[in-house]
């Protein structure tokens, strides 16, 4: 084959359309019953603003970022995340002299250059939500509570909900040299990739995927235990709202997970994940936390906010195991049966779609390959045009599914033909 989609990316399908829809309207209908709003922002921005948010040294800073110099010589990076993105929007646009907070959600690709994998593409999309200017624990729940109907929507079986508290910047930093005194024992029997990360960034380390690193971490220090009264107390509140989710909900499940970390730089306090099993190693559906910091990190005032980001992907293939996908995407196939009737015929192909019936005009060929054409895609009808049907001005009408009669009708009433679609 001479061209392939690049690695890591794919193509969605014309029947793939209606389970994407599906996943985009139960994320949109969700997130402006909360009342939240849509935002846009470009796919690329300046490098700089994903190394000062998301972090130097993160993987996604460090490894996956599609980051090249244009021809004004300027760096641009594809968005890996759109956080960053949306607070920029926030601080350029004065959306701080709004009514806060600001309740907004967008929708749409990311790029991460990352080893193809179950789960894991080089373009993907994410659906997000950030609440920004309110600190209170209540918006925590919110958040988590838009995720939790969205997923529920989708029909997404055993989710269970990780939190954990990271604290504010001092608390971490405390935390993290509590970290260090642990892994220290531990230092030789640590894989490459978490030795750097012991001197980079301890906190990640938590969140390794190594087999050896997961089992050393079982008994480190606890984030829980080394946070500030005010953040304990958040973190309590919020956990008061998801007890009594649970008890009116008995699906929703959540777990206090001491080493959820998330492996951005930019969260503090509240951190969160939902993850399903039936999804294996890569199940988390989403992810989120508080990001107090970043709007004042990025030059705007001090401003705290809470978001989260839904992989997409992830959803629409839980989906697809469960639904039977519409095949059927064509009410009429004009049938012509002489060729000279060919531009009469698109005049009342035209006069079907403005009565929003979904028509195409089968080709020149015999009636029967133009019949065979209407069966093979699944049209609803075959309508035929033939001199004797336009001197009676009428339509001849060959319902092609369940019931297989013929039908015909008045072509000045074509709502006539509505109701035997409909019927
Ligand atoms: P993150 O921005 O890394 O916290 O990711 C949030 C969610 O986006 C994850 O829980 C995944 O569902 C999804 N996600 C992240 N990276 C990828 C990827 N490379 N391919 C597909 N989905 C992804």
């Amino acid at each position: 084959m001479p061209f392939q989609a690049p690695r890591g990316t794919f193509d969605i399908l014309p029947d793939e359309e209606e389970i994407w829809n599906k996943v985009q309207q139960a994320c949109f209908e969700t997130a402006r019953l909360f009342g939240y709003r849509y935002i846009e922002t470009p796919v690329f921005e300046e490098s700089g603003l994903f190394q000062r948010t998301v972090g130097e040294n993160t993987d996604i800073v460090e490894k996956e970022m599609y980051s090249f110099d244009d021809k004004g010589g300027e760096n641009i990076s594809l968005r890996p995340e759109n956080t960053a993105g949306v607070c920029r929007a926030f601080i350029e646009n004065g959306l701080h002299n709004t009514t806060l907070p600001s309740r907004l959600f967008y929708y749409g690709p990311m790029f991460r250059y990352e080893r193809p994998q179950s789960g894991r593409y080089r373009q993907f999309h994410q659906f997000g939500i950030e609440c920004i200017g309110e600190a209170s624990p209540d918006v925590d729940y919110e958040v988590i509570k838009i995720a939790w109907d969205v997923l529920k929507i989708l029909d997404f079986s055993n989710v269970v909900l990780n939190v954990n508290s990271l604290g504010d910047s001092q608390d971490r930093y405390l935390y993290s040299e509590e970290l260090k005194k642990y892994y220290s024992k531990y230092l030789n029997d640590l894989p490459r990739v978490d030795q750097l990360r012991f001197e980079r960034s301890p906190l990640r380390i938590l969140d390794s995927k190594e087999d050896i690193t997961i089992k050393i971490s079982e008994d480190a220090p606890k984030t829980l235990d080394f946070i500030s009264t005010e953040s304990s107390i958040h973190h309590e509140n919020l956990i008061l709202h998801l007890d009594q989710l649970s008890s009116i909900d008995k699906e929703f499940q959540y777990k206090i997970n001491h080493r959820l970390v998330r492996g951005l730089d930019y969260y503090n306090k509240t951190v969160f994940e939902y993850t399903s099993d039936s999804l294996g190693p890569q199940g988390v559906l989403l992810g989120g936390g508080r990001y107090d910091p970043l709007i004042k990190i990025l030059g705007g005032q001090d401003t705290p906010a809470v978001g989260f980001a839904m992989g997409i992907e992830r959803a629409v293939n839980e989906l697809k195991k469960n639904i039977d996908i519409e095949k059927n995407y064509v009410d009429a196939v004009l049938i012509v049966t002489n060729d000279d009737l060919r531009i009469q015929s698109t005049q009342i192909a035209n006069n079907l779609r403005n009565h929003k019936i979904r028509t195409i005009i089968a080709p020149r060929k015999s009636i029967k390959a133009q019949m065979r054409f209407a069966n093979n895609i699944n049209s609803k009808c075959a309508v035929f045009i033939g001199h004797d049907e336009l001197e009676a001005n009428k339509l001849s009408i060959k319902l092609l599914q369940e019931k297989s009669e013929q039908i015909d009708i008045d072509l000045n009433d074509i709502s006539q033909f509505k109701k035997i679609l409909s019927s």
